[in-house]
């Protein structure tokens, strides 16, 4: 017998991602505070309740795809809440005990392991399984999950997320999912400014876009933002850089992975410089202009700074 979703927050990734669940044959039920999500939803065939409290009737799993932490917390507790959330009773109150809660959202390490908390407390399950693949991987249907919780309750929403993605690690306890996605995006966000401070020098040495690549993809430079997310056209015909940086993985969402991950380095006092100086640099990008581009347009802006 398949798991009846609740899933919750019908946005960019979670609309695709129900969708998929219900062509898998799984019985869904979707609920978004925002009308026009909920809509899109149902066109793409997946059936929707008025309330979130209503998605919940009958289901054993509560999926959350929602933008912060917060929205999780206030959801699970009910009560007061973002504008447009129904004063309605708390997703952990109304559903009934040994309700599986997995989260799917990217959210801190911290609430994500209130989450859990709060969720055992009230007698349910919990997992913590952020994505890495963006809107084109959950229409795909190629995430990749990173999940946090008990080994049982892993292995239970398993089959879940291998639908919606092609991938899921099972990375530890409560909050190891966050852990992995932010530390992972702390080396994506440090590398690709590495890269485009690398490949702006090399334009002012007279170095070909075309020679740094080569020598680089084939040394001890070589990473994901060089071979794959080439912040150039050129080397690599497929990334960004070659359709106007049109994302891709967009820098605001670069920018709340790197904040997050800044949150984390204080919450543990680990020293982290360049994560911070990193978030700094695509807060300030995208705060002037450069929020819906790509994170590898973040060479715009290195370029940008020395022509003044
Ligand atoms: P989004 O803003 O498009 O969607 C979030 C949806 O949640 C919105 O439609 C919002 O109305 C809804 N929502 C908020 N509170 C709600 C509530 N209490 N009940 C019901 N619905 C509620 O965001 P997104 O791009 O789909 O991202 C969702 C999460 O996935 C974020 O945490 C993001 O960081 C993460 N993520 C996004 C991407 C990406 O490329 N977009 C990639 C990986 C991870």
């Amino acid at each position: 017998e398949k798991s009846r979703v609740a899933f919750l927050g019908l946005g960019h990734m979670g609309g695709p991602m129900a969708r998929n669940l219900v062509r898998a044959g799984y019985r869904v039920t979707g609920f978004d505070v925002v009308p026009s999500a909920l809509e899109a939803a149902q066109a793409q065939g997946v059936p929707v309740a008025g309330t979130a409290v209503a998605a919940l009737a009958g289901a054993d799993v509560v999926l959350t795809m929602f933008p912060s932490g917060q929205h999780v917390l206030d959801a699970y507790r009910g009560g007061a809440g973002h504008p447009g959330l129904p004063a309605e009773p708390g997703l952990l109150a109304a559903a009934p005990p040994g309700t599986m809660f997995l989260d799917c959202s990217t959210i801190n390490v911290d609430e994500a392991r209130e989450a859990a908390r709060l969720a055992i407390g009230a007698g349910h399950r919990s997992v913590d399984a952020p994505v890495s693949g963006g809107v084109v991987g959950a229409e795909a249907g190629t995430l990749t999950f990173m999940a946090g919780g008990d080994e049982a309750d892993f292995e239970a929403v398993r089959p879940l997320l291998e639908v919606m993605g092609r991938r899921a690690v099972h990375c530890g306890g409560h909050g190891a999912g966050q852990a992995a996605k932010i530390c992972n995006n702390l080396i994506l966000g440090v590398s690709m400014i590495a890269v485009s401070e690398a490949f702006v020098l090399g334009e002012k040495l007279g170095l070909a876009h075309q020679a740094l690549f080569d020598v680089a993809s084939a040394a001890s430079g070589q990473c994901w933002a060089l071979t794959t997310n080439c912040p150039v056209p050129g080397p690599v015909p497929t990334s960004p850089a070659n359709s106007d940086y049109q994302p891709g993985f967009a820098s605001a969402l670069m920018a709340k992975d790197l904040n997050l991950a800044v949150n984390a380095l204080h919450g543990t006092g680990v020293a982290g410089q360049m994560g911070a100086l990193a978030a700094r640099i695509y807060d300030k990008f995208a705060a002037e202009g450069g929020a819906g581009r790509d994170f590898s347009a973040i060479i715009t802006d290195i370029r940008g700074a020395l022509e003044q």
